[in-house]
């Protein structure tokens, strides 16, 4: 298997701290990777650094082998990189199927548009719904929506930030399922994310940051029974 995404020893510094200290992390080509650790830990700081919204105070970022620690935002979407933020960024006002035609005009026209767009509408279950201003949905009917804007473009690489954020447990659930289902038809993803139960739904590797660094990696298993973590983390939940 391949290695999608490396970072070699990236800091970043916010004039007083490090809120990445020092982060080796490789993910592999189709994994879906989990990254938990206590408030402030760097884990939403490290997304950025990934993206480009921040540049790194030192170190390197190598997405599907290529080093691109100075490449603009844009351009790492364009290689196949996509994020949702904790913040929703989706159009209220608008009906459900033109904020995703908005996502898909990017790289589709016409007949294949439709196509696509069935297909996310079928993806999210929100087809009856389509005609509606996105207001109208579930907060977790709107997450899904954006999502599916994420994901609309078929990124190789899907970042997501606590993306169950404020959900009910039930609607937790299926974005556990969602993810999952993302990940299945090849699409790697790193979900940051404190419920534990959604952890436990999807998780297969699991990376713990704490203070800027890689405090623990491994299968759920291993990392709950590193009483260091439990400490660190799962004692305050
Ligand atoms: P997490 O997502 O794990 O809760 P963050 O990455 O948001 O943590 O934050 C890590 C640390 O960096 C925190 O101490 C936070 O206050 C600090 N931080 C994050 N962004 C900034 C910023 N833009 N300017 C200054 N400090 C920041
Ligand atoms: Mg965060």
């Amino acid at each position: 298997m391949a290695t999608i995404l490396q970072t070699q020893g990236l800091k970043k510094y916010f004039g007083g701290l490090y809120a990445i200290d020092g982060i080796d992390f490789a993910v592999e080509e189709g994994e879906l990777r989990c990254l938990i650790g206590p408030n402030g830990a760097g884990k939403s700081t490290l997304f950025k650094l990934i993206l480009g919204s921040y540049e790194p105070s030192e170190g390197r970022i190598l997405f599907k082998g290529n080093d691109i620690t100075s490449l603009r935002p844009h351009l790492r979407i364009q290689r196949g990189m996509s994020i949702k933020f904790q913040v929703p960024g989706i159009f209220l006002e608008l009906p459900v199927e033109q904020n995703l035609r908005i996502a898909l005009q990017r790289v589709y026209r016409g007949a294949a548009l439709d196509l696509e767009l069935d297909r996310m509408l079928e993806l999210i279950e929100v087809g009856r719904r389509r005609e509606e201003p996105a207001e109208n949905l579930s907060h977790g009917q709107q997450q899904w929506l954006e999502i599916a804007m994420a994901v609309a473009l078929r990124p190789a690489m899907l970042l997501l930030d606590e993306p169950t954020a404020g959900m009910s447990p039930e609607e937790t659930f299926r974005t556990g399922e969602l993810v999952k289902r993302l990940n299945a038809s090849g699409m790697t993803i790193i979900v940051i994310e404190h419920d534990m139960v959604f952890v436990r739904q999807i998780a297969k590797r699991v990376t713990v940051l704490h203070f800027g660094r890689v405090f623990d990696e491994g299968s759920l298993g291993q990392i709950i029974s590193n009483e260091d973590v439990v400490r660190i983390y799962l004692g305050k939940v």
